[in-house]
């Protein structure tokens, strides 16, 4: 028997209600095998936690955190707090201090979901976006001065390093290579940003010789775009630096069938750190508290988790679970066409796991 150390940080929004569905599906997991037990624990981190302590989370925070082997994560941001608070103090606070350098989202069009591209199939779009997640146009470093005078000026800095690039390519590569495509894509914009955008070309070529059996290519961010819609079966693993794949994911998430699908996982690919799995979407502040968000975004995060944690068969008894339901329409979420509440999709996804012959 294994036991996992869970940490829980739900945050704000509808976070809070995806989170504990997520704990749910990982119990019902853990009841429907022997070989698998997990300690949750729940931190009141974010926006509420703000208004009480002016800070989202506690200064020992990553410490508490240190010894878990993974977090489960639903959301920060607020709609009565400016949103650079509430990412900066949270979320990208535990992925910078965990070093959780690479971003991982994968695409596809589940059993069931009417996706919004008429001319492919499902199979057509079955892609890993790996984002860099540690320095590039969110690195933090620029400034903001004279503020409120004519004077006043305000400098975001896109920095990259070679250890940061090579560490994000080399993780894409291997990626890459581990799917049977072994087909990468580099997304750059080296025409327009002549410094960072062509070092990281350099880069990749440099790291590509690494991998003489995966093929690569490259594309310019805003053809991407175009590529994404019209020939997504072009695709298959693609790596783009934090900017450009934060946008180009939520095109891939929107072009799946909904933002409430998407997982991604911050990890840590050395394992010094805990790795950190959420669904992509964000607060949802027009949806928030009513009960109707879609949590098979968090339980694909939570199936990532899994095989984080090397534990692939329970990772495919989720994934199963999510594909059964997502294929009855009539368990489906508002984002996705259907009534479904988050509880009736939870319930359903636990009884899939603990009975996958009855539903
Ligand atoms: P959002 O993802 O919260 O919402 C965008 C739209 O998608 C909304 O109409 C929402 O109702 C819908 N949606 C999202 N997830 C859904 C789900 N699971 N089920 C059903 N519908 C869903 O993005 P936003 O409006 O740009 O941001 C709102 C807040 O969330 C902001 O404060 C933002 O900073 C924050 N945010 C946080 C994260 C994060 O912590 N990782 C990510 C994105 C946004
Ligand atoms: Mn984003």
């Amino acid at each position: 028997m294994k036991t996992y150390a869970i940490a829980l940080i739900p945050g704000d929004g509808i976070g809070k209600e995806v989170v504990p569905a997520g704990r749910q599906v990982l119990e019902a997991l853990a009841r429907s095998r022997s070989d698998l037990h997990f300690e949750f624990e729940h931190f009141d981190w974010g926006a509420d936690y703000y208004r009480r302590h002016a800070v989202m989370m506690p200064h020992d925070g990553l410490d508490r955190l240190r010894a878990k082997d993974a977090i489960l994560f639903g959301s920060a941001g607020d709609p009565g707090l400016p949103d650079h608070i509430t990412l900066w103090g949270l979320r990208l606070r535990i992925c910078q201090g965990f070093d959780q350098y690479a971003n991982v989202r994968p695409t596809r069009i589940l059993p069931g979901i009417d996706a919004p591209l008429k001319r492919c199939s499902p199979e057509d779009l079955d892609w890993v976006i790996v984002r860099e997640n540690s320095e590039g146009e969110y690195s933090g470093v620029g400034g903001r001065v004279h503020q409120g005078h004519p004077i006043e000026a305000a400098v975001d800095v896109s920095m990259m390093t070679r250890v940061g690039v090579q560490r994000i390519l080399r993780f894409a590569f291997g990626l890459a290579q581990s799917r049977p495509r072994k087909q990468l894509t580099v997304v750059t914009k080296s025409n327009a940003q002549r410094h960072a955008m062509v070092m990281w070309d350099e880069i990749a070529h440099e790291v590509a010789e690494e991998f003489p059996d995966v093929r690569w290519d490259k594309e310019l961010v805003d053809a991407m775009t175009a590529r994404m819609v019209n020939k997504p079966d072009t695709l298959d693993t693609i790596v783009a630096t934090n900017l450009h794949a934060d946008i180009l994911s939520d095109l891939a998430a929107a072009l799946a069938g909904s933002l409430g699908i998407a997982p991604t996982a911050n990890l840590d690919p050395q394992r010094r750190y805990p790795s950190m799995f959420e669904p992509i979407h964000g607060s949802a502040f027009d949806i928030m508290g009513k009960g109707l968000a879609n949590p098979i975004g968090t339980f694909w995060s939570v199936v990532m988790m899994l095989e984080h944690l090397g534990e692939n068969e329970a990772a495919q008894q989720v994934m199963r679970a999510i594909e059964a339901v997502t294929s009855d329409p009539s368990l489906h979420t508002g984002d996705l066409g259907g009534h479904a509440t988050t509880a009736q999709v939870t319930d359903a996804v636990c009884r899939f796991i603990l009975e996958p012959g009855r539903r």
